[in-house]
């Protein structure tokens, strides 16, 4: 890669292909592959990313509203389409291009299948979702009569898989919780299968649960954040590589006297003579102020130089006091060092929120 003369996000799809297979060799071989690209596929490129994986021989592709399963068909994807958390308002596009949903409460299931009605389809396939412990979206256990109620008997709708999601699965502490998931789950499942007379795809990990459950894979596993690098403990993270790499340059290097004060509100003021940097990254390109007044650092020719201020909507300062640089010089943000989980934990966040977080605004520029 020829150094970057502008802010850009860089993505690295042969990272992506290593991840995809390092988690595919901790499966057995017929296990299925959802993968999830939700959020941007976690603020890289949802379209480049589901084509890739498309390419790859991926089973299962899921996003978490309507509008982000049009783009994605839209641009000519192919794989079927989970959409993990759509609203009853969209179920007429969601039909229309050919997305499955999450139908995870009873009022959702019934507005589902009044609108099929106005659709001629056959077996649509549908995902029901169980709450198992994490009680954010999900049918109850003891809803499953209701649900057989609905669908038995209708030609239109087909329940393809059933699943539920994991509270702490990167938590060891949390093991026996996890255990009573798994349990629950798989307890649901059967009576479910048993009165339904067919056996949907049971699907259970997410990537933290690929990595600490393994013998629980099921049917299907759906991963995230493993694809894209992180695996939410050191040990895998190194076998992991990082897809995506924040990219930005030196705009100006300013000499500051003792006493002087650098960015708004005066946050940062220097006790002597210091050298200051500033880049073209703020918190609208997502490093928020969280970052600032010394939290973060960014690399800077192989130095950690800290943020110094506060971030402002467009820019941000670096102190450059000691390190060998010059304007138009390129900085890391994140990427190989450090790490966008490293970067994240200075401000007491995940490489979710961080990744997730690089707005649209940024350039994104790929790696064949
Ligand atoms: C986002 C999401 C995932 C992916 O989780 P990772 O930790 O990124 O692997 C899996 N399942 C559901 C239901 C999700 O919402």
């Amino acid at each position: 890669m020829p150094r970057t003369r502008e802010t850009v996000l860089e993505i690295d799809l042969k990272a992506l292909t290593h991840n995809y297979r390092f988690l595919k060799s901790r499966l057995h071989p017929e296990t299925k592959f959802l993968a999830v690209v939700k959020a941007f596929a976690y603020g890289s490129d949802s379209v480049r990313i589901a084509q890739k994986l498309e390419a790859l021989g991926v089973d299962y592709l899921a996003v978490a509203y309507v509008a982000e399963g049009i783009a994605l068909r839209d641009a000519g994807i192919k794989k079927p389409i989970l959409v993990l958390h759509p609203q009853s308002v969209n179920f007429d596009m969601m039909i229309r291009h050919d997305l499955e949903p999450s139908l995870y409460a009873p009022r959702v299931l019934k507005e589902f299948l009044e609108t099929l009605e106005k659709h001629n389809q056959k077996d649509y396939p549908v995902h029901i979702k169980f709450n198992t412990g994490l009680n954010r979206l999900g049918f109850w256990e003891n809803d499953v009569d209701f649900i057989l109620s609905q669908v038995n008997g209708k030609k239109d709708i087909k329940i393809v898989s059933i699943f539920s999601h994991l509270a702490a699965s990167e938590d060891l502490n949390e093991k026996d919780f996890t255990i009573s998931q798994i349990k629950s789950f798989e307890k649901i499942a059967s009576e479910l299968e048993e009165k339904l007379g067919y056996s949907p795809i049971r699907h259970l990990l997410n990537t933290s649960g690929i990595i600490n459950y393994p013998e629980s894979q099921l049917d299907m596993v759906r991963s995230g954040i493993g694809l894209y690098g992180f695996g939410n403990e050191a040990e895998i993270d190194k076998q992991l590589k990082p897809v995506a790499t924040l990219k930005t340059v030196i705009s100006q290097i300013h000499k500051i006297e003792p006493g002087e004060t650098v960015g708004y509100n005066r946050a940062y003021a220097s006790q002597g003579y210091r050298v200051t940097a500033t880049l073209p990254l703020g918190h609208a390109d997502g490093i928020g102020r969280h970052y600032g007044n010394g939290k973060a650092f960014v690399n800077i020719n192989g130095k950690a130089a800290p943020i110094i201020g506060n971030v402002c909507m467009d820019m941000l300062m670096v102190d450059i006091t000691g390190i060998e640089c010059k304007e138009c010089d390129e900085v890391i943000v994140f990427g190989k060092n450090p790490s966008a989980e490293e970067l994240a934990s200075t401000a007491n966040t995940i490489s979710y929120e961080l990744l997730t977080g690089i707005s649209q605004r940024v350039k994104r520029i790929f790696i064949e």
